[in-house]
C-alpha cells in the first residue's frame, strides 16, 4: 500500500469514528492498528514508543505472547457460564489475590468503576449489618478519582466530572489530600468509610504521605471506620511493589483493582478483608460477567509472568533511573516545575499546557499522555528497557 494510501485510510477512519462515535473522547489524531513489547504501530505502518500502555494497563507489554496464548486457551475452552456456577481459572485468580495481599476475599467485576461501586456498595452494608444504618458516609479526597458511574463519579473529588449530572448521589464528604487535620475534623457518627488512591493518578501523580496514611489507619481503627484504597492504577507492580500501599506499611481493609489486572482484558476487582466481606450474601451484589474463564485466565497468567520474570523489580529499577533522568531535564529546563511518582507512574509538571508537547512527542514516535492540564503523565509497559527511556528523554530534551 502506498503512502497516500496509508493517509487516506487513517483520515477515512478517523472521519468515520467522529461521525458514529459518542464524542466522550477529544483523540489524539492517530489510528493504532498493532503493538508489540512497547511498540505501537499506527495504519501508515509508522513506529511509537508507548509510554501510555493503555493509560497504566498493558503493564506487561503489547501482544505479550504468554498472554495471548492463554486467551487462546481459554477461548477454545470455556469463556463463560455465569457466577451461578464455580470455576476454575476464577478460583485460582481469587486464591492468588488473597496470598499476596492483606485481603481474604475477592469480588470480581470488569472495570475499575465497578471496582469502586461494590466498594462503596460493602461499606454501606458492613454498617446496616451491624445495626449502624445511619453511618453511610464516606470520605474522599479533593482530586481524586474514582469512575464514571454515578456512585463513583459521586466519590470523585473533582467537579468536572460531575458537571451535568446532577443530583448526584449523596453521601460523600471532601477533604484536601494528605492533610488529616481534615479529615479529623470531618470524620462523624455518620462516617461509614475513608477512601484515597495511594498515589493519586489522575489527579497529577501525587503520593500520600506515609505520615498521612498512618494517621488515617490509626483514625480508623479508633473509630471502627473502614479504609479503602483504590490501587486500580497503582496495583499490579505500576509503583515498584505489587501493591502501592506495601510501600507505606499501612493496610486497607478494602482495595479496588482493575487497569493492569489482565494486561487489557477488562476486569475489575474489590478484595476484602474476612470480617468486611461478610456483609456481602448471596444475593447482596453481581455481576453478570464478573470474573470469567476468559478474563481471570488471562489474569492468572499476567500474576505469574509478573512473578516468574521479576518485573515488579525490573519496574522499581527502571522507575528510579526514569525518575532520575526527568529530573535531570527539570534543571535543564525552567519550564518543568516538578516531577513526580513512583516506579513506573511518574508525572512530569509544566508551568504551562502540555498538549502541545503530547502532539510534539507523537510526530516524533512516542506516545505519551497529560492530565490536569499541565502534568505529563509517563505509564510505560513494566518491561520498558533504559534505552527507550534513553529514547524520550532525548526527545523531550529536544521538545522543552
Ligand atoms: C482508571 C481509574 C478508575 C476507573 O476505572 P474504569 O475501569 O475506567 O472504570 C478508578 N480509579 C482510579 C484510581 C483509576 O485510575
Amino acid at each position: 500500500m502506498t503512502v497516500e494510501r496509508a493517509q487516506m485510510d487513517t483520515c477515512k477512519w478517523m472521519a468515520e469514528a467522529d461521525r458514529v462515535m459518542a464524542a466522550t473522547y477529544k483523540r489524539t489524531p492517530v489510528v493504532f492498528s498493532k503493538g508489540d513489547g512497547c511498540t505501537l504501530w499506527d495504519t501508515e505502518g509508522r513506529a511509537y514508543l508507548d509510554f501510555v500502555a493503555g493509560i497504566a494497563v498493558c503493564n506487561l507489554g503489547h501482544a505479550h505472547p504468554a498472554v495471548a496464548n492463554a486467551v487462546f486457551e481459554q477461548a477454545k475452552t470455556l469463556v463463560h457460564v455465569s457466577n451461578l456456577y464455580y470455576t476454575i481459572p476464577q478460583t485460582e485468580l481469587a486464591a492468588w489475590l488473597v496470598d499476596h495481599s492483606f485481603a481474604d476475599r475477592v469480588f470480581f467485576c470488569n472495570s475499575g468503576a465497578e471496582a469502586n461501586e461494590a466498594a462503596i456498595k460493602l461499606a454501606r452494608k458492613y454498617f446496616k449489618d451491624r445495626g449502624e444504618p445511619d453511618r453511610y458516609r464516606i470520605i474522599s479526597m479533593i482530586q481524586s478519582f474514582h469512575g464514571r458511574t454515578m456512585g463513583t463519579l459521586s466519590a470523585t473529588g473533582q467537579d468536572k466530572i460531575k458537571q451535568g449530572f446532577s443530583p448526584i448521589l449523596e453521601g460523600f464528604d471532601f477533604v484536601p489530600f494528605n492533610d488529616f487535620e481534615a479529615v479529623r475534623e470531618k470524620i462523624g457518627a455518620a462516617t461509614c468509610a475513608i477512601l484515597l488512591e495511594p498515589i493519586q493518578g489522575e489527579g497529577g501523580i501525587r503520593s500520600a504521605d506515609p505520615q498521612f496514611l498512618e494517621n488515617i489507619r490509626q483514625l480508623c481503627d479508633e473509630t471502627g471506620t473502614l479504609l479503602i484504597f483504590d490501587e486500580i492504577q497503582t496495583g499490579i507492580g505500576r509503583t515498584g511493589k505489587l501493591f502501592a500501599y506495601e510501600h507505606y506499611g499501612v493496610q486497607p481493609d478494602i482495595m479496588t483493582l482493575a487497569k493492569a489486572l489482565a494486561n487489557g482484558l477488562p476486569i475489575g476487582a474489590m478484595l476484602a478483608k474476612e470480617s468486611v466481606a461478610a456483609a456481602f450474601v448471596p444475593g447482596s451484589h453481581a455481576s453478570t460477567f464478573g470474573g470469567t474463564p476468559l478474563v481471570t485466565a488471562a489474569s492468572l497468567c499476567v500474576l505469574k509472568t509478573l512473578e516468574q520474570e521479576n518485573i515488579i523489580g525490573h519496574c522499581a529499577e527502571v522507575g528510579l533511573y526514569f525518575k532520575e533522568r526527568l529530573q535531570a531535564l527539570k534543571h535543564r529546563h525552567d519550564s518543568v516545575v516538578d516531577i513526580r511518582g513512583l516506579g513506573l507512574l511518574l508525572g512530569m509538571e509544566l508551568n504551562k499546557d502540555g498538549l502541545p508537547l503530547v502532539e510534539a512527542c507523537l510526530n516524533k514516535g512516542f506516545v505519551i499522555n497529560c492530565v490536569q492540564g499541565n502534568t505529563l503523565r509517563f505509564v510505560p509497559p513494566l518491561i520498558v528497557q533504559k534505552a527507550e527511556i534513553d529514547r524520550l528523554i532525548q526527545c523531550l530534551d529536544e521538545i522543552l
